[in-house]
């Protein structure tokens, strides 16, 4: 086979060599298989008991969702066990595996299909709500009559690179448990949360490959580049040798920057910012700890959730929590409320299909119209925050109502724990995330209802530049250096101090070290970032002054376009540092492909 290179977007960083995986979830097409004619009650038998136990499985996870949540919840099973009675499915497919002698997957698929396509012709959200159910159900019965289990990544046995057109969260969440040491995908952006995940995990990763899922398959060999966007199939052995060379180059550089850990990420001139990290799972915390992080800057909780089929239980969250603060101890843990929607989703919460979900109901909105579950979530942050240092802090406010009604659940919630005698931090800090570029606008009023402010960039620009975070045929677009973007931040930041309340912020873009330059200029008490960035960030803040980061700040003001912007940045930032720690901003934080 002869070595192929393709360019894709880098989001997580680290270099692998290894063997594909292909996740091609499409590629399961079901093809008609003829029964012999004495075998086809026996197929129809198969047919039925694949039936029986899925409605088991679903009957099982309703009471779950029953007693761990509520009954309102549960009910959503309820049409997909409708859907196991339906005539027009279970019926049609029984007399056509009769007539037809064909085999029960491929007959149940085509009844599945025809139903769908009648569902396709008719314009109503509810119905496209219902299409979706009716594939869930689909799945659920052909993967039993497959003897599939739902998730491929739980049954991987060797350690692989996982090849796959698109991945979900979830999928990705499956990840840590398994043998995936680095992944690349068709299509993705550089800040949807899949990436995220990845460079959570350390586990390299190029996303926005276009179709390398049609040329790459199970047990390929691949070098996976997740710095510089880069995949290798087939490579020669020279480049194999090339490659485990600059393998061990990192390995050194990682080694070196990890004896900073213990140091304060102070500039020349003696001013200090606080770097903090990004978790989505409680397994990271030796992780942070190990990367000097001093604290952690978002919590983002909804990853427990995404990895089960059901809600967890106030308990099971109040376990995590309490892991998770009291292992950061006396480090502070920044709890960020349930982030659902957008590109997350939850079988368990019926979220309709919506036509734009990053615009939908989702974080604070989906709380709010679920009270019962917000409350369970705060409950056991609450709880959890006697255990060390906790914040709480909710997700994409929009304005001073939703901060306030979220503010009066939560202290509905502490009276309760009060009454119950449950001990709680009274004096708990409550932040909001500054994501959405009406909360920006309106800094100065929202700074007076809360403690702190997360500026979450991921979002600000995808919403400040209608740029869909996650769609890489506009990732060229989303640029944070936009002089929109570095307004936006600078009147946060004004707003935030003038009302004395701190401010970090959370955005993958803090994780560059030259725009870490840039945001230390703008005079953000805290970054965080997945833990990984922090060595190299505190680096190069070490290495410069911050009176010179707020003189290329003013420069900066002053131009008008990014390619301007990104210029001198790279210019100056490699002439303030020291020479050996000279760090040039890198496409991954823009979101460019190479
Ligand atoms: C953000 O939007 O910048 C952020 C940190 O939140 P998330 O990436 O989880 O949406
Ligand atoms: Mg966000």
């Amino acid at each position: 086979m002869t070595q192929r290179i393709f360019h894709g977007i880098p989001v997580s960083s680290g270099i692998i060599i290894g063997r594909a995986y292909s996740l091609d979830y499409k590629s399961l097409t079901l093809e008609p298989r003829p029964v012999p004619s004495d075998r086809v009650d026996d197929e129809i038998e198969r047919f039925k008991s694949a039936v029986e136990l899925s409605k088991k499985q679903l009957s099982t996870i309703r009471s779950q969702v029953k007693d761990d949540v509520d009954e309102r919840h549960a009910a959503i099973f309820d049409s997909h066990l409708l859907i196991l009675e339906d005539p027009l499915i279970i019926d049609e497919t029984i007399a056509r595996i009769r007539k037809d002698s064909l085999n029960g997957e491929y007959v149940f698929n085509a009844a599945v299909e025809k139903i769908a396509s009648m569902f396709a012709t008719i314009k109503d959200d509810y119905l496209s709500a219902r299409k979706l159910d009716l594939y869930d159900v689909a799945n659920r019965v052909i993967n039993n009559l497959l003897q599939l289990e739902s998730s491929k990544l739980s049954r991987l046995e060797e350690e692989v690179i996982v090849v796959a057109h698109e991945l979900g969260p979830s999928d990705t969440a499956h990840m840590l448990k398994e043998k995936v040491t680095g992944f690349v995908t068709d299509v993705g952006g550089p800040t949807s949360h899949t990436a995220i995940m990845a460079k959570a995990l350390e586990i390299p990763a190029v996303v926005g490959l276009d179709n390398i899922t049609k040329y790459v398959h199970t047990g390929d060999t691949l070098i996976v580049d997740g710095s510089k966007g880069v995949v290798i199939h087939s490579p020669t052995i020279d480049v194999v040798k090339e490659y485990r060379g600059a393998q061990q180059q990192l390995y050194e550089q990682e080694r070196a920057l990890l004896s900073l850990r213990h140091l304060p990420a102070e500039t020349l001139d003696s001013h200090i910012i606080g770097l903090h990290a990004n978790i989505e799972l409680a397994e990271e915390v030796d992780h942070v700890l190990r990367h000097g992080a001093e604290g952690i800057g978002l919590f983002r909780t909804e990853f427990i959730y995404l990895d089960k089929e059901r809600m967890p239980t106030e308990e099971e969250q109040f376990t995590v929590y309490k892991r998770v603060v009291e292992k950061m101890n006396p480090h502070p843990v920044v709890f960020r409320t349930l982030d659902l929607g957008g590109d997350k989703f939850l079988s368990s919460i019926p979220i309709s299909q919506e036509l734009n979900p990053f615009l939908g109901l989702r974080a604070i909105r989906l709380c709010l119209e679920y009270p019962d579950m917000f409350r369970q979530q705060l409950r056991a942050m609450l709880r959890a925050s006697v255990f060390g240092s906790a914040k709480i802090m909710f997700p994409l406010v929009s304005g001073i109502k939703e901060v306030r009604a979220a503010k009066r659940i939560l202290e509905e919630v502490k009276q309760e724990l009060a009454d119950q005698g449950i001990p709680f931090d009274k004096n708990i800090q409550i932040g909001i995330m500054i994501e959405i570029p009406s909360a920006a606008v309106i800094a100065d009023l929202l700074a007076r209802e809360v403690d702190f402010f997360s500026i979450g960039t991921n979002d600000l620009i995808q919403y400040t530049l209608a740029v869909d975070r996650v769609n890489e045929k506009v990732a060229y677009l989303y640029d944070p250096l936009h002089p929109a973007i570095l307004r936006l931040i600078q009147e946060i930041v004004d707003a935030s101090h003038r009302h004395s309340i701190w401010v970090s912020l959370c955005g993958e873009m803090a994780a560059d070290p030259a725009i870490a330059t840039i945001l230390l200029g703008l005079g953000l008490d805290e970054l965080s970032m997945g833990a990984v960035a922090i060595p190299e960030v505190k680096k190069t803040i070490r290495g410069i002054r911050l009176a010179d980061a707020k003189e290329l700040l003013n420069q900066i003001m002053t131009q008008s376009s990014m390619q301007d912007v990104r210029e001198l940045v790279n210019q100056r930032v490699s002439e303030m540092s020291r020479p050996t720690e000279s760090a040039p901003i890198s496409d991954s934080a823009s979101g460019k492909s190479t």
